[in-house]
């Protein structure tokens, strides 16, 4: 099964997905987390995007697609979970070519509901574990008292450098602009299946396991 999680930044689609890999040995394909890691490793590439990820607009479409494509050429596992791609129409009229081009196809679209409120609280509390990406929140989900991450012990834990309220509003801006059309592209195409995407994490995952089941 692929499906694409669709959302505003801040929505938890990094943690759903996450779930999802864990729950249904679907594999996770976060744009933002390859360019990052692009970034980090000192790649060409990354260093073109930098400027513009920490401004908190979108990167091109070319660039994304090609990161994207070059990840269906190995192993599909249980099915993809696309987390922050597509981002565009453009991004997804590629997708949707790409998969017909490997025999497979989408077969659905969870749109995650949250208020800007909600994204604003989220984002400027959240961390990650340095090791394996674990999403930690200041007040829903604290880093352990020990120090040690509760998934893999880590003890290094990092804030995105775009998680700032200058970054966000430029990225929920870019959001409404450029993603929202999405919601009306695959709603036309039968494929979304929206939910309530402020509630506990388990609650969500047991709404997003309800509308694939
Ligand atoms: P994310 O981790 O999904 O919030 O993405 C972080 C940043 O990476 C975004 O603010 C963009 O600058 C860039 N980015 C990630 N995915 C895409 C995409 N599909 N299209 C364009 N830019 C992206």
């Amino acid at each position: 099964m692929n499906i694409i999680l669709l959302g505003p930044p801040g929505a938890g689609k990094g943690t759903q997905a996450r779930i999802l890999e864990e729950g249904w040995g679907m594999i996770q394909l976060s744009t933002g987390d390859m360019l990052r890691a692009a970034r980090t490793s000192g790649t060409a590439m990354g260093q073109k995007v930098a400027a513009i990820m920490d401004a908190g607009e979108l990167v091109t479409d070319e660039i994304v697609i090609g990161l994207i494509e070059e990840k269906l050429e190995g192993d599909h596992g249980g099915g993809f979970i696309f987390d922050g791609f597509p981002r565009t129409l453009a991004q997804a009229d590629a997708l949707g070519d790409l998969l017909e081009r490997h025999g497979t196809t989408l077969d659905a679209v969870v749109e995650m509901q949250v208020d800007d409120a909600a994204l604003v609280a989220r984002i400027t509390a959240r961390s990650t574990c340095g090791s394996c990406g674990e999403v930690y929140n200041d007040n829903t989900k604290p880093i352990p008292a020990d120090g040690k991450c509760s998934n893999c012990g880590g003890t290094e834990f990092k804030r995105r450098a775009d998680d700032n309220e200058e970054s966000l509003r430029t990225r929920l801006m870019e959001y409404y602009k450029k993603t929202s059309p999405l919601i009306g592209y695959y709603y036309a195409k039968g494929q979304l299946r929206s939910v309530d995407g402020l509630g506990e994490i388990d609650a969500v995952a047991g709404e997003i396991a309800g509308v694939l089941g």
